[in-house]
């Protein structure tokens, strides 16, 4: 296999699903060093409310800056690091560094909400709660910054647990979001249990916005639901004029997508939050 280098991004080119299968085992095996050497990064996805025009979050995105492979996207290496037994501490590592620069962030006067991905088996690990308060203690962050991404797949799996964990992490004082919303398989008649603030519009039906289609009714059926369980929306992917305007149409007026900024490194969120 071969990285080519695209915009920053690297597109690797397999020959064969030999080569993707070795691909697979390198990342493996080298993940493990790629935590401990300052591999990962954190970009940051800016959300803005299109009634003020103001950033009011961002959301953290990992990356992997590979030494010889560059940047390996998430979807590359989150499942694998599923499979293999690493998200635990991938994700104990995502935490920690979004806590300090959401802390950063709030000591240089941004207000800002930090959003941070939280993987199913990290949820329902039994230290997860523990682990936030010893992150919270040692990071010094305030967790109403912090707003933890959950997919509906984590919510629906044990309804009781999962009600009790979010409880918990609402008494420390973070938000919590259900990523993707609509894709996975939560039972509507559930939802209200949630101790939940927000839900995410996925990509997948901003993509296809247009009046008359399924991404149009879904999006809207979205909204009229968060609407009546007075939750927030906010709209992924958002990638054109014309998607602002129907999401502004229906009253969703949190996004986030290329239109608005790419994820990109915390070096330059400061500069953008003052425009
Ligand atoms: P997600 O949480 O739903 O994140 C949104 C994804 O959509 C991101 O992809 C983002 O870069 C991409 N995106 C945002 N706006 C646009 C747009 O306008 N157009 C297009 N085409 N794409 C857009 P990314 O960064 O590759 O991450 C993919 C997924 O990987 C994330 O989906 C999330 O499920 C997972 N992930 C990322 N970072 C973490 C992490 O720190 N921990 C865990 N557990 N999962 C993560
Ligand atoms: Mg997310
Ligand atoms: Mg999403
Ligand atoms: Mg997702």
């Amino acid at each position: 296999y071969q990285a080519k280098s695209s915009g920053g991004k690297s597109i690797i080119f397999f020959e064969d699903i030999a080569e993707k299968a070795s691909y697979r085992l390198r990342l493996e095996s080298e993940l493990p060093v790629a935590i401990d050497t300052n591999q990962l990064i954190l970009y940051y996805q800016p959300q803005v409310d299109t009634v003020t025009y103001r950033m009011v979050g961002v959301e953290g995105l990992i990356r992997w800056n590979h030494p010889e492979l560059g940047m390996i996207a998430p979807n590359d290496f989150i499942p694998m690091a599923e499979e293999a037994g690493m998200i635990i501490r991938l994700g104990e590592w995502v935490l920690r560094e979004g806590f300090l620069q959401a802390k950063q962030w709030e000591d240089d006067g941004l207000t800002l909400k930090v959003g941070l991905n939280v993987s199913m088996q990290q949820f329902h690990h039994p230290t997860f709660v523990l682990t936030l308060v010893r992150l919270v203690e040692e990071t010094q962050v305030n967790p109403a910054r912090i707003d933890l991404e959950i997919t509906e797949v984590s919510a629906v799996e044990d309804i009781e647990e999962t009600v009790e964990t979010m409880n918990r992490l609402k008494e420390l004082g973070f938000t919590i979001s259900i990523d993707d919303f609509g894709t996975g398989y939560s039972s509507l008649s559930r939802l209200a249990d949630f101790p939940i603030d927000t839900l995410k519009i996925p990509r997948e039906f901003v993509e296809k916005i247009q009046p008359a289609t399924t991404g149009y009714s879904m999006i809207s059926s979205i909204i009229h639901l968060a609407k009546s369980l007075e939750l927030e929306v906010i709209a992924e992917g958002v990638e054109t004029l014309e998607q602002v305007n129907v999401l502004n149409r229906l009253e969703c007026s949190r996004m986030q997508g290329y239109y608005f900024g790419r994820p990109m490194p915390h070096e330059q969120i400061p500069a953008l939050y003052q425009k």
